[in-house]
């Protein structure tokens, strides 16, 4: 895949540091934007994310343009509400066995035998299916997940966490974990203050939600604990 962050927020955390203070001081937002010092940026930040009052980094937004992703999982992204998206059509698509192939598959000869096969068959179907003048947007009832797909999505900086809280999750899947990563490197060395508190919730909250199915990742961080919401099940 590959994942360019196209646009951001200009100067992001000085716009979030400036909403931050707004809340409680009688000087402009323009003013406060020009004049917080880099030291007090720092403060106010830590002290939104301390605290959970996250609303101030939402006016910190980031566009970014992804590039060969699968259907797969662009279904598990656009389950993140609190973004926007404008996705490649799949009516109009003609490549519909450029795949993403899971290295489980792609290091298995038997296995990418019969996928060079599906492949095959898929393409002799569409073939016949334009012969016999089957729309292309009918004929992509037969697309597999693993089609690559191209997206332009923004999400701002509170969106953002949530989905690396998800998504960096060991328990995601490879696919957006990898895209999770990318778009985490990209976004960080521009808002590092804010992005510093980015990762799965083991790390961020010292805690494991994940229950029966967690990773055990949560062990190895000091202070860490696997929990449920009403339980605490264990702790170090
Ligand atoms: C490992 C893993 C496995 C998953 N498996 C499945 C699965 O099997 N089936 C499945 O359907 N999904 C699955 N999901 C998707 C998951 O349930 C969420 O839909 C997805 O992670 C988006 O999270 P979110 O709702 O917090 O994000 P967002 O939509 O970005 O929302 C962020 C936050 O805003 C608030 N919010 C948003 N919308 C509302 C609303 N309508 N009402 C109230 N509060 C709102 C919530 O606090 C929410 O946490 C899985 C996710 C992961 C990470």
């Amino acid at each position: 895949m590959k994942v360019v962050l196209i646009s951001h927020t200009i100067d992001p955390e000085a716009v979030v540091a400036a909403a931050i203070n707004q809340c409680y001081s009688a000087k402009s937002g323009e003013e406060l934007k020009e004049t917080i010092s880099l030291e007090k940026r720092e403060r106010l930040i830590d002290i939104v994310m301390n605290s959970g009052h996250l609303s101030t980094i939402e006016h910190a937004s980031f566009t970014f343009a992804v590039e060969g992703v699968s259907r797969v999982t662009e279904t598990q992204l656009v389950r993140h509400r609190h973004a926007s998206y404008s996705i490649k059509s799949g009516r109009y698509n003609k490549t519909h066995t450029d795949f993403v192939i899971p290295a489980s598959i792609a290091n298995n000869p038997e296995a990418m035998q019969a996928v060079e096969e599906f492949k095959k068959s898929l393409d002799q179907t569409v073939e016949k299916l334009k012969a016999l003048e089957i729309k292309p947007e009918d004929a992509r009832y037969l697309t597999p997940q693993a089609t690559k797909t191209n997206i332009i999505l923004t999400m701002n900086a509170r969106g953002l966490l949530n989905f690396f809280e998800h998504r960096l999750c060991i328990r995601a899947q490879w696919e957006i974990r990898e895209l999770a990563n990318e778009m985490l490197k990209l976004v960080k060395p521009i808002a590092p203050n804010i992005f510093k508190f980015a990762g799965p919730t083991c790390e961020t909250q010292k805690i494991c939600w994940e229950g029966d199915l967690s990773c055990g990742k949560w062990k190895a961080i000091s202070g860490a604990e696997l929990r449920t919401r009403t339980v605490k099940k264990s702790s170090k």
